[in-house]
Protein backbone atom coordinates (compact mmCIF):
# COMPACT_ATOMS: atom_id res chain seq x y z
CA UNK A 1 0.00 0.00 0.00
CA UNK A 2 1.19 3.39 -0.78
CA UNK A 3 1.08 5.84 1.66
CA UNK A 4 1.70 9.35 -0.42
CA UNK A 5 1.39 13.13 0.70
CA UNK A 6 2.72 15.26 -1.86
CA UNK A 7 0.55 16.07 -4.86
CA UNK A 8 3.45 15.09 -7.40
CA UNK A 9 3.91 11.85 -6.08
CA UNK A 10 0.27 11.50 -6.22
CA UNK A 11 -0.52 11.88 -9.59
CA UNK A 12 2.70 9.60 -10.22
CA UNK A 13 0.83 6.65 -8.69
CA UNK A 14 -2.64 7.81 -9.95
CA UNK A 15 -1.04 8.06 -13.91
CA UNK A 16 0.15 3.95 -13.03
CA UNK A 17 -2.78 2.63 -11.06
CA UNK A 18 -4.74 0.02 -12.57
CA UNK A 19 -8.28 0.69 -13.25
CA UNK A 20 -11.01 0.82 -12.34
CA UNK A 21 -10.07 3.59 -9.39
CA UNK A 22 -12.64 3.55 -6.64
CA UNK A 23 -12.04 6.41 -4.22
CA UNK A 24 -12.94 6.71 -0.55
CA UNK A 25 -12.54 10.08 0.64
CA UNK A 26 -12.67 9.92 4.58
CA UNK A 27 -11.37 12.34 7.19
CA UNK A 28 -9.58 9.96 9.21
CA UNK A 29 -10.51 8.27 12.45
CA UNK A 30 -11.59 5.32 10.51
CA UNK A 31 -14.30 3.12 12.18
CA UNK A 32 -16.45 -0.20 11.02
CA UNK A 33 -18.39 2.34 8.21
CA UNK A 34 -15.71 3.68 7.03
CA UNK A 35 -14.35 -0.03 6.37
CA UNK A 36 -17.90 -1.30 5.02
CA UNK A 37 -17.01 1.43 1.92
CA UNK A 38 -13.73 0.17 1.32
CA UNK A 39 -14.71 -2.77 1.27
CA UNK A 40 -17.45 -2.18 -0.90
CA UNK A 41 -14.68 -0.11 -3.34
CA UNK A 42 -12.70 -3.46 -3.54
CA UNK A 43 -15.58 -5.25 -4.86
CA UNK A 44 -15.98 -2.54 -7.48
CA UNK A 45 -12.33 -2.14 -8.38
CA UNK A 46 -11.64 -6.47 -8.50
CA UNK A 47 -9.08 -7.63 -7.78
CA UNK A 48 -6.72 -5.82 -10.19
CA UNK A 49 -8.36 -2.70 -10.14
CA UNK A 50 -7.42 -0.08 -7.57
CA UNK A 51 -8.63 1.00 -3.82
CA UNK A 52 -7.57 4.34 -3.12
CA UNK A 53 -8.27 6.53 0.27
CA UNK A 54 -7.74 9.86 1.33
CA UNK A 55 -7.83 10.80 5.01
CA UNK A 56 -7.66 14.15 5.62
CA UNK A 57 -9.13 16.76 8.10
CA UNK A 58 -10.47 18.80 5.59
CA UNK A 59 -10.18 22.31 7.51
CA UNK A 60 -13.20 24.30 4.84
CA UNK A 61 -15.90 21.87 6.30
CA UNK A 62 -15.77 22.96 9.70
CA UNK A 63 -17.84 26.18 11.04
CA UNK A 64 -16.77 26.21 14.51
CA UNK A 65 -12.82 26.38 15.44
CA UNK A 66 -13.45 23.80 18.52
CA UNK A 67 -14.68 20.80 16.25
CA UNK A 68 -12.14 21.11 14.16
CA UNK A 69 -9.31 20.94 16.59
CA UNK A 70 -11.19 18.22 18.78
CA UNK A 71 -11.65 16.19 15.41
CA UNK A 72 -10.35 12.57 16.84
CA UNK A 73 -6.86 12.10 14.47
CA UNK A 74 -5.69 8.21 14.72
CA UNK A 75 -3.06 8.43 11.57
CA UNK A 76 -1.15 5.37 12.34
CA UNK A 77 -4.25 3.16 13.30
CA UNK A 78 -5.93 4.63 10.36
CA UNK A 79 -3.16 3.50 7.88
CA UNK A 80 -3.10 0.37 9.21
CA UNK A 81 -6.82 -0.30 8.69
CA UNK A 82 -6.45 0.99 5.55
CA UNK A 83 -4.09 -1.86 4.86
CA UNK A 84 -5.76 -4.76 6.51
CA UNK A 85 -9.21 -3.44 4.29
CA UNK A 86 -6.87 -4.15 1.28
CA UNK A 87 -6.31 -0.24 -0.43
CA UNK A 88 -3.43 -0.12 -2.53
CA UNK A 89 -3.09 3.44 -1.89
CA UNK A 90 -3.71 5.98 0.64
CA UNK A 91 -3.16 10.25 0.01
CA UNK A 92 -2.95 12.01 3.69
CA UNK A 93 -2.29 15.59 2.15
CA UNK A 94 -0.85 18.79 4.34
CA UNK A 95 -3.76 21.29 4.71
CA UNK A 96 -0.85 23.62 3.13
CA UNK A 97 -0.56 21.31 -0.27
CA UNK A 98 -4.71 21.35 -0.23
CA UNK A 99 -5.24 24.99 0.41
CA UNK A 100 -1.73 26.53 -0.41
CA UNK A 101 -1.36 30.04 0.78
CA UNK A 102 -3.27 32.48 -1.13
CA UNK A 103 -5.80 29.95 -2.10
CA UNK A 104 -8.93 32.34 -2.86
CA UNK A 105 -11.36 29.39 -5.14
CA UNK A 106 -14.62 27.68 -3.55
CA UNK A 107 -16.93 25.23 -5.23
CA UNK A 108 -20.66 26.44 -4.32
CA UNK A 109 -24.12 23.88 -4.99
CA UNK A 110 -26.54 26.95 -4.33
CA UNK A 111 -29.65 24.87 -3.59
CA UNK A 112 -29.86 21.57 -1.44
CA UNK A 113 -26.81 23.35 0.34
CA UNK A 114 -28.90 25.97 2.16
CA UNK A 115 -31.37 23.56 3.49
CA UNK A 116 -30.21 20.92 6.94
CA UNK A 117 -26.96 21.42 7.47
CA UNK A 118 -26.45 23.96 5.27
CA UNK A 119 -28.49 26.53 6.87
CA UNK A 120 -27.16 25.42 11.23
CA UNK A 121 -23.54 25.14 9.87
CA UNK A 122 -22.50 28.14 7.14
CA UNK A 123 -20.04 27.00 4.34
CA UNK A 124 -20.06 23.85 5.04
CA UNK A 125 -21.27 22.47 1.77
CA UNK A 126 -18.51 24.83 0.27
CA UNK A 127 -15.28 22.87 2.19
CA UNK A 128 -16.94 19.75 1.09
CA UNK A 129 -17.78 20.69 -2.59
CA UNK A 130 -14.64 22.24 -2.81
CA UNK A 131 -12.46 18.94 -1.44
CA UNK A 132 -14.25 16.67 -3.19
CA UNK A 133 -13.86 18.58 -6.36
CA UNK A 134 -9.94 19.03 -6.14
CA UNK A 135 -9.54 15.13 -4.80
CA UNK A 136 -11.17 13.81 -8.08
CA UNK A 137 -9.32 16.12 -10.06
CA UNK A 138 -6.09 14.64 -8.69
CA UNK A 139 -7.19 11.59 -8.56
CA UNK A 140 -9.30 10.90 -10.92
CA UNK A 141 -11.43 7.82 -10.31
CA UNK A 142 -13.58 6.30 -12.01
CA UNK A 143 -16.24 5.41 -8.56
CA UNK A 144 -16.03 7.27 -5.04
CA UNK A 145 -18.18 5.85 -2.64
CA UNK A 146 -20.14 7.92 -0.57
CA UNK A 147 -21.95 6.87 2.86
CA UNK A 148 -26.12 7.42 3.26
CA UNK A 149 -25.43 8.31 6.96
CA UNK A 150 -24.50 11.88 5.51
CA UNK A 151 -27.26 12.12 2.91
CA UNK A 152 -27.48 15.45 2.19
CA UNK A 153 -23.85 15.03 1.75
CA UNK A 154 -24.71 12.74 -0.91
CA UNK A 155 -27.01 14.38 -2.27
CA UNK A 156 -24.78 17.60 -3.23
CA UNK A 157 -22.02 15.65 -4.53
CA UNK A 158 -24.37 13.87 -6.94
CA UNK A 159 -25.61 17.17 -7.65
CA UNK A 160 -21.88 18.71 -8.52
CA UNK A 161 -21.00 15.68 -10.41
CA UNK A 162 -24.57 16.08 -12.81
CA UNK A 163 -24.10 19.95 -13.16
CA UNK A 164 -20.13 20.09 -13.49
CA UNK A 165 -19.99 17.06 -15.77
CA UNK A 166 -17.64 15.33 -13.55
CA UNK A 167 -16.65 11.92 -14.99
CA UNK A 168 -17.11 10.01 -12.04
CA UNK A 169 -20.15 7.17 -10.97
CA UNK A 170 -21.03 7.81 -7.23
CA UNK A 171 -21.70 4.53 -5.43
CA UNK A 172 -23.80 5.13 -1.76
CA UNK A 173 -23.28 2.79 1.11
CA UNK A 174 -25.59 2.30 3.53
CA UNK A 175 -25.20 3.46 7.08
CA UNK A 176 -23.52 1.03 9.58
CA UNK A 177 -24.63 1.38 13.14
CA UNK A 178 -23.90 -0.02 16.38
CA UNK A 179 -26.06 -2.71 17.84
CA UNK A 180 -27.96 -0.21 19.95
CA UNK A 181 -28.62 1.76 16.13
CA UNK A 182 -26.61 4.61 16.97
CA UNK A 183 -24.74 5.52 13.67
CA UNK A 184 -21.57 4.99 13.49
CA UNK A 185 -19.21 8.46 13.68
CA UNK A 186 -15.90 9.54 13.85
CA UNK A 187 -17.19 11.87 16.71
CA UNK A 188 -18.98 9.32 18.54
CA UNK A 189 -15.33 8.72 20.56
CA UNK A 190 -16.51 12.78 21.97
CA UNK A 191 -19.69 11.12 23.63
CA UNK A 192 -18.75 10.78 27.56
CA UNK A 193 -19.91 7.40 28.77
CA UNK A 194 -23.43 8.97 29.71
CA UNK A 195 -23.87 10.96 26.27
CA UNK A 196 -22.99 7.16 24.60
CA UNK A 197 -25.61 5.40 26.55
CA UNK A 198 -27.92 8.14 25.85
CA UNK A 199 -27.20 8.17 22.15
CA UNK A 200 -29.31 5.40 20.70
CA UNK A 201 -32.50 8.01 21.50
CA UNK A 202 -31.42 9.88 18.20
CA UNK A 203 -32.35 6.80 16.34
CA UNK A 204 -35.65 5.67 18.10
CA UNK A 205 -36.65 9.01 18.10
CA UNK A 206 -36.62 8.42 14.09
CA UNK A 207 -37.95 5.44 14.03
CA UNK A 208 -40.96 5.98 16.01
CA UNK A 209 -41.69 8.99 14.05
CA UNK A 210 -41.47 6.68 10.78
CA UNK A 211 -44.17 4.40 12.02
CA UNK A 212 -46.44 6.29 12.21
CA UNK A 213 -45.45 7.75 9.06
CA UNK A 214 -45.79 3.94 7.66
CA UNK A 215 -49.15 3.67 9.56
CA UNK A 216 -50.49 6.25 6.68
CA UNK A 217 -49.75 9.60 8.60
CA UNK A 218 -49.32 12.01 6.65
CA UNK A 219 -49.37 15.11 8.07
CA UNK A 220 -45.62 16.37 8.89
CA UNK A 221 -46.58 17.94 12.43
CA UNK A 222 -47.26 14.73 14.29
CA UNK A 223 -44.50 12.92 12.84
CA UNK A 224 -42.30 15.95 13.64
CA UNK A 225 -43.81 16.32 17.34
CA UNK A 226 -43.34 12.71 18.06
CA UNK A 227 -39.32 12.48 17.00
CA UNK A 228 -39.35 15.87 18.77
CA UNK A 229 -40.94 14.44 22.08
CA UNK A 230 -37.82 11.35 22.45
CA UNK A 231 -35.10 13.82 21.28
CA UNK A 232 -36.25 16.37 24.43
CA UNK A 233 -36.60 13.28 26.69
CA UNK A 234 -33.02 13.87 27.51
CA UNK A 235 -31.42 16.21 29.13
CA UNK A 236 -28.18 15.60 27.81
CA UNK A 237 -28.98 16.60 24.29
CA UNK A 238 -29.96 19.54 22.05
CA UNK A 239 -31.55 19.99 19.25
CA UNK A 240 -29.90 21.37 16.29
CA UNK A 241 -32.68 20.71 13.52
CA UNK A 242 -35.17 18.10 13.13
CA UNK A 243 -37.12 18.48 9.65
CA UNK A 244 -38.80 16.48 7.45
CA UNK A 245 -38.32 17.16 3.63
CA UNK A 246 -38.71 16.02 0.44
CA UNK A 247 -35.96 13.40 -0.41
CA UNK A 248 -35.09 14.82 -3.89
CA UNK A 249 -34.95 18.90 -3.18
CA UNK A 250 -34.61 18.84 0.28
CA UNK A 251 -37.85 20.97 0.40
CA UNK A 252 -39.57 20.98 3.87
CA UNK A 253 -43.15 19.20 2.67
CA UNK A 254 -46.49 19.85 3.93
CA UNK A 255 -48.05 16.63 3.20
CA UNK A 256 -46.23 13.10 2.85
CA UNK A 257 -47.51 12.47 -0.85
CA UNK A 258 -43.89 12.00 -2.31
CA UNK A 259 -40.77 9.52 -1.35
CA UNK A 260 -39.71 11.89 2.03
CA UNK A 261 -36.53 11.95 4.51
CA UNK A 262 -37.00 12.86 8.84
CA UNK A 263 -33.32 14.43 9.09
CA UNK A 264 -31.86 15.54 12.03
CA UNK A 265 -28.67 16.94 14.09
CA UNK A 266 -28.71 16.95 17.93
CA UNK A 267 -25.69 18.51 19.99
CA UNK A 268 -24.32 16.70 23.09
CA UNK A 269 -22.38 19.41 24.50
CA UNK A 270 -19.85 20.66 21.79
CA UNK A 271 -20.39 16.97 19.95
CA UNK A 272 -22.65 17.16 17.05
CA UNK A 273 -24.27 13.49 15.66
CA UNK A 274 -26.79 13.21 12.72
CA UNK A 275 -28.92 10.72 11.59
CA UNK A 276 -31.88 10.36 9.55
CA UNK A 277 -34.65 7.93 8.25
CA UNK A 278 -36.21 7.29 4.83
CA UNK A 279 -40.52 7.86 5.41
CA UNK A 280 -42.29 4.98 3.55
CA UNK A 281 -45.77 4.61 3.17
P1 LIG B 1 -16.01 11.13 7.28
O1 LIG B 1 -14.67 10.56 7.59
O2 LIG B 1 -16.90 11.25 8.47
O3 LIG B 1 -15.93 12.38 6.44
O4 LIG B 1 -16.74 10.05 6.37
C1 LIG B 1 -16.14 9.54 5.21
C2 LIG B 1 -17.16 8.74 4.46
O5 LIG B 1 -17.62 7.67 5.30
C3 LIG B 1 -18.40 9.55 4.07
O6 LIG B 1 -18.83 9.15 2.78
C4 LIG B 1 -19.40 9.16 5.12
O7 LIG B 1 -20.75 9.27 4.70
C5 LIG B 1 -19.02 7.70 5.35
N1 LIG B 1 -19.50 7.24 6.65
C6 LIG B 1 -19.27 7.81 7.86
N2 LIG B 1 -19.92 7.13 8.82
C7 LIG B 1 -20.58 6.12 8.21
C8 LIG B 1 -21.43 5.08 8.65
N3 LIG B 1 -21.77 4.94 9.94
N4 LIG B 1 -21.93 4.22 7.74
C9 LIG B 1 -21.62 4.35 6.42
N5 LIG B 1 -20.80 5.31 5.94
C10 LIG B 1 -20.30 6.19 6.82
Amino acid sequence: MDVIEQLAELRRAVAAAPRPLVLVPTMGALHAGHLALLARAREIAGPAGTVAATIFVNPTQFDRPQDLDGYPRSLDRDLQACRSAGANLVFTPSSDSMYPPGHSTLVRETSLSTRLCGATRPGHFDGVCTIVLKLFNLITPSHAIFGEKDFQQLAIIRRLVRDLDLKVEIVAHPTVREPDGLALSSRNVRLSPQQRADAPRIRQALLAAAKLAADGETDPAPILATARVHLEASPLLKIDYLELVDSESLQPIDTLDRPATLATAVFYHDTRLIDHVSLKR
